[in-house]
């Protein structure tokens, strides 16, 4: 049984990541996929950039200005993507997040991704606006992409956004994802525990670093209930 020094008695949070865990895709190469009229010489690129920002051979500010350069997505492309999300998160994902809430638990959502994009899927799983964070795009008036704000953290990394955005989680705080930015979360003290979740992508640098491993909804709920027991409103 893991204890927590302080703030066992707290209500207890989970964040959770986006990408590749409440949803079963990487929501920003989905989106890239989805443009239309991306010539194969495009697309070729927009891969070989992703994957550059993956295994950290680029960072991920470069990374999405990049690609968003060249797919240049409109405000309602992000949006049929994100009610397309909506429709499919990943299975159980529903179910866990209300549990979690009926037992006094905060939810969030943090992500590397659009939050126009990320709304929609909160709203299905019932998690709140305000506890819902990722990129924020400006978009012109015809609906194309005008600029990414470059004093918000999150167009650098989730750890950097969530220290730009002042975002306070009750503890003990669990982050659950799939990502060394996840995992960043942990080893930088914003949240005390971080778990693996492993149903879609299976990292092993990540994974071997993490308190707990996940492979579905239904296991996570078991791994959430022992760290976060005791914690409750
Ligand atoms: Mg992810």
């Amino acid at each position: 049984m893991i204890s927590f020094e302080a703030g066992g008695t707290g209500v207890g949070s989970v964040i959770f990541d986006f990408d590749s865990t409440l949803v079963p895709c990487e929501s920003l190469e989905e989106l890239c996929r989805a443009v239309p009229g991306l010539d194969a010489s495009a697309r070729r690129e927009i891969a070989r950039i992703t994957a550059a920002g993956m295994d950290g051979s680029m960072s991920f500010s470069e990374s999405l200005a990049r690609r968003l350069a060249l797919a240049r997505p409109t405000r309602a492309e992000v949006l049929a993507l994100g009610e397309r999300l909506a429709r499919a998160p990943t299975a159980g994902a529903q179910a866990l997040v209300r549990r979690l809430g009926d037992r006094g638990h905060e939810v969030w959502i943090v992500s590397g991704g659009f939050e126009d994009l990320l709304r929609p899927v909160a709203r299905a799983l019932g998690v709140s606006e305000a506890r819902t964070h990722g990129v924020r795009a400006e978009w012109n008036p015809d609906g194309s992409l005008a600029r990414l704000s470059l004093e918000d953290g999150f167009t650098r990394s989730k750890l950097e956004g969530v220290r730009s955005r002042g975002l306070s989680f009750g503890r003990p705080a669990v982050a659950v994802g799939d990502g060394a930015t996840d995992l960043a979360l942990e080893t930088e003290g914003v949240v005390d525990r971080f778990v693996a979740y492993t149903e879609h992508v299976r990292r092993e640098a990540v994974v071997t670093r993490a308190t707990l491993e996940a492979e579905d909804m239904a296991a996570l709920g078991i791994v959430l209930g022992s760290l976060l027991e005791g914690a409750s409103a």
